[in-house]
């Protein structure tokens, strides 16, 4: 166990699913917040999950509950994914933080840093079809030197084969309530995203059928 101010994410070991990641979350003490949490927050959702979404960091309820996104943002996040015809069960929920910055302040660089590796053995497992990058931390995180969110959100983006779509942050929304029909409309480029993959894999399962000679499709008719 490290002690406080001891920045080690680097030298994680490399699970072999997400419980033992999980369990490894919840030992944590890889930097200060490790110290000062009520509750880690690893992540909560199916392991064979198509999306991936990562948020900033647990708040307080987060934090009291130990699962991401169960305050005002989530309940916001739960009808975005209903809107599109998803719920909770088919998306793995994450932050780039798993404890709570003390008084809901921004993650710093070290904490980051430190945290990180979770998150990248979290997509290694997974390995989602698509990661939503939910506001301005996920989004300098996962795809440092791009745009800001206001000119990427709802844009689909390929980085190292890996697709991201960054969208607004459901507690931005809250907070300023301009942002709400951007971020619907985000949510809206999420699914057109999602069909178009499903319509390319029905192409692709259809040309690999084997095609039938005419005596063959004959015998289907007596
Ligand atoms: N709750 C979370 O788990 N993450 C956020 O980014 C905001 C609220």
């Amino acid at each position: 166990m490290g002690a406080p101010g001891r920045y080690t994410g680097r030298d994680l070991v490399t699970f072999a699913d997400l419980r033992t990641l999980s369990r490894d979350v919840h030992e944590c003490r890889r930097c200060p917040l490790g110290f000062t949490r009520t509750q880690a927050v690893p992540g909560v959702g199916p392991p064979t999950a198509r999306i991936m979404i990562v948020g900033e960091a647990p708040g307080q309820n987060e934090d009291l509950q130990g699962e991401p996104f169960v305050g005002a943002a989530g309940k916001l996040l739960d009808q975005l994914l209903g809107g599109i015809g998803l719920s909770r069960a088919d998306v793995f929920i994450t932050n780039i933080l798993k404890c709570r910055p003390p008084g809901n302040r921004d993650p710093q660089p070290l904490e980051v840093e430190a945290c990180s590796p979770y998150l990248e053995q979290q997509q290694r497992l997974i390995k989602p079809e698509v990661v939503l990058l939910l506001g301005r931390h996920a989004l300098a995180r996962l795809l440092p030197g791009y745009e800001s969110i206001s000119r990427l959100h709802g844009k689909v983006i390929v980085k190292d084969g890996v697709t991201y779509i960054p969208v607004y942050h459901p507690a931005a929304a809250l907070y300023n309530s301009f942002l709400m029909g951007p971020l619907g409309q985000d949510f809206n480029a999420v699914k057109a995203y999602l069909d178009r993959l499903d319509e390319r894999r029905r192409v692709l399962v259809a040309a690999a059928a084997p095609v039938m000679k005419p005596e063959e499709q004959l015998t289907l008719f007596g």
